[in-house]
């Protein structure tokens, strides 16, 4: 037992990176892999599904020369970027195109008709997704009419999200996906059976054959080849990548939830084994799928975090390092009635605003650049409360948060957070959450421990936490300077 590891192979959107963990969840160590970004012409991005194939396996070689040899890896567990989509020939195991990237904003005609049909609501209804062109089912059909070695390979054709490329390719030959990949496609009827929705399927005129068998998040998807590892190893995790940092953040109980900072943020929350019906354009996903039972997420992303602390260091050039903005923002007590509304590319959720503006209100002679900065921190905390207000007003009030990302790193804003949304928030000493929810999962599918909660308490590290402290008054008065500025944005858009 003390020898054995698990292995955690994460396809992310730049890279893929192998990590070796102990079953006890510490890291022993990682390879990593860039994917080249094909752009062939504005709004298409793809992937050489070979490369990222390539990668992974040479990502994970390393891993089990590391861990001693495959008979030492007990389980391998698999994160993914979502809706990318995977098109191969289920004979030769080649693709048979590039795959179209989830940032891909290529659409197909079905989904142009489904728009101008008014088949939103139904559609939201049925996946939880708002009809956009980045879930995978209109990268199908765009694939199935403009490429015709997809649409020629009849009954050879399978198509998948990446965990199931990668896991065909690892098995030789099984094709499944887990419930949490699934949903991310528009096909898949998130509260029904549990399987392709025959509706959605002939709406985009997908045949159900081409597509993966709908399992668990975690269990025994199928063996890893001998002949590619030494020695035959269980697949037993594959899940969504935001659905993996929640569950690598433990946010397994109604109203927990969790926020990634990086460019921008994007927030889960859970909502238990309640698919909730959001009316406030979020979108509800499958969180995971154990022993059959389903629990589901509430998710909403803002676009700029990160991006509007790289806009004050490379744009207005105020600050050097990111890093910098903290010290700045703890130099002076408040912003001097400053306030900055991030809409530099548009307001995501909850205010879906894409002809919004940014702006800094509140300027005088005495506003310095620390102002101006502290502004820019505090606005992290003011979208947040906002996120948080929609996910409420659709049934899941948060009781916590836990953050992980680059600017989480930041303590100010840590602190922040916790006093404006008025929740405790916790950041763990190990941020590379995403890898850590597929070892937990596949520890778990692995029967290495008894459950997933259990495998969780037992593979989460330390985490530092920071308790609300702010006086009710300054809170206030931050919100009604923050609602009024939004208020002015969102009049001139
Ligand atoms: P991504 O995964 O989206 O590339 P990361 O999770 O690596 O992003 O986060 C990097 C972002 O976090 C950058 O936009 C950077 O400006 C911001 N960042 C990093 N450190 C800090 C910090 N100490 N304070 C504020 N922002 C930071």
């Amino acid at each position: 037992m003390a020898e054995q590891t698990i292995i955690v192979i994460d396809a992310g959107t730049t890279s893929v990176r192998a990590i070796l963990f102990s079953i006890a969840g510490q890291s022993l160590g990682s390879a990593q892999r860039a994917i080249t970004q094909y752009y062939p012409a504005p709004g298409e991005v793809e992937h050489d599904a070979e490369e990222i194939w390539q990668a992974s396996l040479a990502c994970t070689l390393e891993m089990v020369a590391l861990a001693g040899g495959a008979g030492r890896v007990a389980a391998i567990g698999i994160t993914n970027q979502r809706e990318t989509t995977v098109f191969w020939d289920k004979s030769s195991g080649e693709p048979l195109a590039r795959a179209i990237v989830w940032q891909d904003r290529r659409m197909c005609d079905a989904f142009a008709w489904a728009r101008s049909h008014g088949q939103q609501d139904a559609i939201q209804r049925t996946t939880g997704l708002l009809l956009d062109p980045y879930f995978s089912a209109n990268k199908m059909r765009w694939a199935l009419d403009n490429w015709p070695q997809v649409a020629a390979a009849g009954d050879r054709l399978a198509i998948g999200t990446v965990d199931s490329w990668i896991l065909w390719k690892l098995t030789g030959g099984v094709h499944a996906t887990d419930a949490s990949n699934a949903s991310r496609t528009m096909l898949m009827a998130i509260d029904g059976a549990g399987e392709w929705d025959s509706g959605l399927c002939d709406l985009f005129g997908v045949t159900p054959t081409a597509l993966p068998t709908i399992c668990d998040s975690c269990g025994t998807f199928g063996m890893a080849r001998a002949d590619l590892l030494g020695f035959e190893v269980p697949v037993t995790a594959m899940i969504g990548d935001q659905q993996s940092a929640t569950i690598g953040q433990a946010c397994l109980d109604v109203g927990q939830t969790k926020a990634t900072y990086g460019t921008g943020a994007f927030v889960l929350s859970c909502s238990g084994t309640t698919r909730l019906h959001s009316q406030h354009r979020l979108l509800s996903t499958v969180l995971m799928q154990v022993d059959g039972v389903r629990s589901y997420a509430l998710e909403g992303s803002v676009f700029a975090a990160g991006s509007l602390i790289q806009w004050l260091r490379d744009g207005l050039g105020i600050i050097a390092r990111s890093d910098e903005s903290e010290g700045l923002a703890r130099s002076v007590p408040d912003t001097g009635g400053v306030v900055c509304i991030p809409a530099l590319a548009g307001l995501g959720a909850p205010w879906w605003a894409a002809e919004a503006r940014g702006a800094l209100t509140g300027l005088s002679f005495a506003s310095t650049k620390a102002h101006v900065v502290r502004a820019a921190l505090e606005a992290q905390a003011h979208q947040t409360l906002d996120l948080k207000t929609a996910f409420a007003a659709d049934g899941v009030d948060w009781t916590m948060l836990r953050i992980d990302g680059g600017m989480s790193a930041n303590d100010w804003i840590a602190q922040d957070l916790a006093d404006v949304l008025n929740v405790p928030v916790e950041r763990p000493d190990y941020v590379e959450t995403t890898a850590l929810g597929a070892a937990i999962l596949a520890a778990a599918g692995a029967g290495l421990y008894p459950d997933v909660p259990s495998a969780a308490q037992a593979m989460r590290g330390g985490v530092a936490e920071f308790t609300p402290a702010m006086v009710a008054g300054v809170r206030a008065a931050r919100i009604t300077a923050w609602d009024a500025a939004m208020r002015r944005v969102i009049a001139a858009a």
